[in-house]
């Protein structure tokens, strides 16, 4: 399927027309400037057009009504409200949906594509972005780090997901929902209520965009999600941790997944630079986290590596005095994977010994395992798996 807005338009000088959609604050006044706009009536025109894009979800310079239509007709000449395409969307029997976004193509670069998903709940939904096209660490049990092309998405890049989820789920006004799959609706329910960073790439690794993205989505005027249900999952970049906290207010995961660094580092590479305890050491100091605002664990269960009661509770021993949750999530396998996942009884046993020395510690219930959209499962080239993914639930 392919429901997104067009290509850009190419102007008579053959360039394509930039796409004020995911533009900052400073990107929009930027825009404005290079019409000649007097920089007396930029705040404002910002302020206008941050509320059609982001509020309304404007398509159309001429939906603008309260902008004169003199710049209208600029805006147009010079600027598009494109979103990135949606190649595919794949629905899973759980309500899931998967989308690849094909980015818009930046000077002879090959044109970025990047998986996005959907979770819905009945109260609330969870939108899975990419930061990164591929990405650069090598966690033995990741699909995503077994991709080649890898580079840093825009900030535009990553606020577009959410524009492109909330065109497709009818979450502007004036948009009907989808009525193939569940999208949690009712009062004061939104159909993305939560973001997490745990699609493609490291997050940390592409900081600067990452908080600059966090503030257009939280910004109260236009996308307005809260920064407490935005959750930032890291595999340990340790030197900037306490930055994330302290410039965009974000929650943190951390990927621990091993309790000892000789194991964490072969599932981890990450963890040769940066062990265990340093890791540790500045989630302790991370801004703003509290048993109110807890930092979450993800543990992976590897059947045989990980999962053993021992681990469970040198777990446990690590993690005092850190406002921890524990995240247990079945290993979601992939083709060629080197790893399989724990059995059912084993991960109940580990998530008491975690339970009851007072740790919440929730199965991460696998969603879209079908269409390849669990964690780890992420990777865009999807011709071949999507091949797969359909014999698997064939
Ligand atoms: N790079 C960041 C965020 C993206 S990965 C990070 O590593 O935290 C999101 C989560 O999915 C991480 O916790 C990662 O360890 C986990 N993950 C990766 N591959 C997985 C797999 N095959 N099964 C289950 N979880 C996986
Ligand atoms: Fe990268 Fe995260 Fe996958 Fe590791 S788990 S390869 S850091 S995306």
């Amino acid at each position: 399927m392919n429901d997104a807005s067009p290509t850009p338009a190419t102007p008579a000088t053959g360039a394509v027309k930039p796409s004020l959609v995911g533009a900052t604050r400073a990107g929009l006044a930027d825009f404005l400037r290079a019409l000649d706009l007097p920089e007396r009536e930029i705040r404002m025109r910002v302020n206008q057009l941050w509320n059609w894009i982001y509020f309304h979800g404007a398509r159309d310079f001429d939906a603008m009504l309260n902008v004169s239509k003199a710049l209208r007709a600029k805006l147009s000449d010079r600027y598009t409200l494109a979103r990135p395409e949606i190649v595919t969307e794949q629905v899973s029997v759980d309500g899931t949906r998967k989308w690849l976004i094909r980015m818009a193509q930046v000077g002879a670069q090959k044109p970025a594509e990047i998986e996005c998903v959907y979770i819905p709940e009945a109260d609330r939904g969870t939108l899975c972005v990419s930061s990164q096209v591929g990405c650069t660490l090598t966690c033995t049990f990741c699909h995503t780090g077994t991709q080649r092309l890898v580079r840093n998405l825009t900030t535009a890049e990553i606020i577009a997901q959410l524009m492109v989820a909330r065109d497709r789920l009818g979450d502007f006004p004036g948009l009907a929902a989808p009525t193939d799959g569940l999208v949690p609706s009712g009062e004061g329910v939104r159909a993305v209520s939560n973001i997490v960073f745990m699609g493609m790439g490291e997050p940390l690794y592409n900081l600067d965009n990452v908080v600059d993205a966090l503030g257009v989505m939280t910004d109260g005027d236009g996308l307005s999600l809260s920064r407490r249900r935005i959750t930032v999952s890291t595999s340990g970049v340790v030197p900037q941790i306490g930055d994330l906290g302290a410039r965009s207010g974000a929650m943190l995961a951390i990927s621990l997944h091993a309790v000892r660094d000789e194991l964490r580092d072969r599932l981890v590479p990450l963890n040769r630079k940066y062990p265990i305890a340093e890791l540790l050491a500045v989630c302790r100091a991370y801004p703003g986290a509290s048993n109110a605002r807890r930092i979450t664990f993800e543990y992976v269960m590897l059947k045989g590596v990980n999962d053993s009661d021992a681990e469970a509770r040198e777990l446990v021993r690590l993690l005092k005095g850190v406002p921890a949750k524990i995240n247990l999530i079945p290993f979601n396998p992939w083709p060629g994977a080197p790893y399989e996942c724990s059995d059912w009884e084993r991960i109940e046993k580990f998530s008491d010994i975690v339970f009851n020395a007072g740790y919440a510690s929730p199965v991460r219930t696998p969603r879209g395992r079908d269409i390849l959209a669990a964690c780890g499962q992420l990777k865009s080239e999807t011709e071949k798996l999507r091949a797969r993914a359909r014999l698997a639930v064939e």
